[in-house]
């Protein structure tokens, strides 16, 4: 490796990685993209089923408009490659409480960016999702034209296409930079070179280190407090025997934002999903045991029987243990490392990251050109270490 220097080294074939290794190529640099266990693996977070792509994001419109674009380019890809079912058209719909301040910002986001969507009242609601029960839903919002992609194998077709431009691709895991001291310093040195855990030295004019849940492992000294990598629970139900109910587009995708609770119809005969948004436990994304706990099932039970009362008994076909690496308030890190000039942080999806990886692939791809500036929001310099979500 280290004989052959390429422009750019990506760390991390996730959703970040791989648009970003796949922009990067189509702007003209020799990419070289790397992955310690594979793009989407069991243990990454781009590596589920299914991700929501949704324009509601309440107050918070650089999200929405970020979708938006993401969009865009989701749909260009998959019609570029002829498959065009990595994205199911299932509807999004947001449950919303009688004084709702998240979902009235969102309609207000709605009508500013022009995104299509209708307000249903509790009455439409019951008519066209009977198999919903409405305890403290007065309203709700559907956006018709979203739904759903197909993240493992998205992931998957965005590392093949860039394969296809040029990226060459490594297996390979890469040491730790930091030495796991705190950076008191601002001044910015040039990163030469990294090195694999197998000894070989890769040599790039840039690196850019998108490794998701593992940014605090190559970054103790830096990230260590900065990135809160949590461990969620992800559950799918055997829906009953030829009932069409939890499948779309009988049922959407929907958010029952409040309760911090997302479902998802039967896609591809899974199964209905169903998982708690909400923060669980520390979690080591190398080590981490993925199995579910008795008591999350319990839980999931508890809130389908005030809510879906017909799947309350359904049983669980499948489950999954994956991983949130959030920042203090889920907005990305997405910015220079304050200790080398040529190297880049790239992270932070906060268990909302996936629908925006061509949005971020762009972005730092006009960064590390210099034809843009960095977003302060995606700033090392706010992230904080107490814990305080905003975005949801
Ligand atoms: C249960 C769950 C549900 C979610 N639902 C949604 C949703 O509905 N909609 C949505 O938009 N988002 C959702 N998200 C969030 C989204 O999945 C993440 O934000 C996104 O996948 C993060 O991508 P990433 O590329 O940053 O990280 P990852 O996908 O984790 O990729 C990081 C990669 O880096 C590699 N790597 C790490 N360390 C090294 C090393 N030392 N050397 C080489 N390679 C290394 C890993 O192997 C991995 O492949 C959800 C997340 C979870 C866990």
């Amino acid at each position: 490796m280290s004989n052959h220097s390429y422009d750019v080294a990506v760390v991390g074939a996730g959703v970040f990685g791989a648009w970003t290794a796949y922009q990067l190529s189509r702007a003209g640099a020799a990419v070289l993209l790397i992955d310690a266990y594979g793009p989407a693996n069991s243990r990454a977070s781009s590596g589920g089923e299914s991700r929501i792509i949704r324009m509601g994001y309440g107050q918070d419109s650089i999200y929405t408009r970020m979708s938006q674009s993401s969009f865009a380019s989701w749909q260009e890809l998959f019609a570029r490659i002829n498959r065009p079912q990595l994205f199911q058209q299932t509807g999004v719909l947001w449950l919303a409480r009688e004084k709702d301040s998240y979902c009235e910002a969102t309609l207000k986001t709605f009508q500013q960016n022009n995104v299509k969507f209708e307000r249903l009242e509790q009455g439409e609601l019951k008519r066209r999702y009977p198999q919903l029960e409405l305890d403290q839903i007065s309203w709700g919002i559907l956006e018709p034209d979203s739904g759903i992609l197909m993240a493992r194998q998205a992931v998957q077709a965005v590392v093949a296409e860039a394969i296809g431009s040029g990226v060459a691709y490594l297996a390979a895991a890469i040491r730790p930079v930091d030495n796991g001291e705190e950076r008191q310093t601002t001044s910015q040195s040039k990163l030469e070179s990294i090195w694999t855990t197998s000894g070989d030295e890769i040599v790039a004019g840039k690196f850019i280190f998108a490794c998701g849940p593992w940014l605090p492992k190559l970054f103790p000294g830096l990230l260590g407090g900065l990135i809160h990598v949590t461990r969620q629970e992800v559950f799918f139900l055997g829906v009953p025997a030829g009932d069409d109910r939890f499948s779309s587009p009988g049922m959407p995708t929907w958010m029952d934002i409040n309760e911090l609770i997302y479902c998802l119809p039967n896609l591809d005969n899974r199964g209905f999903k169903i998982a708690i948004d909400k923060h669980g436990p520390q979690f080591d994304p190398d080590t981490g045991e993925r199995i579910v706990n008795p008591e999350s099932i319990s839980a999931i039970r508890t809130y389908l029987t005030r809510r879906v009362p017909l799947l309350a008994e359904a049983p669980v076909v499948e489950s999954r243990v994956c991983q949130y690496e959030n920042t203090s308030n889920g907005d990305f890190l997405i910015d220079r490392h304050p200790g080398f000039e040529n190297a880049w942080l790239v992270g932070g999806g906060s268990g909302h990251g996936f629908k925006h990886g061509p949005a971020v692939g762009e972005h730092v791809a006009l960064l590390i050109s210099g034809s843009a500036k960095g977003e302060l929001r995606f700033g090392l310099a706010t992230k904080e270490q107490v814990q305080q979500r905003k975005v949801f």
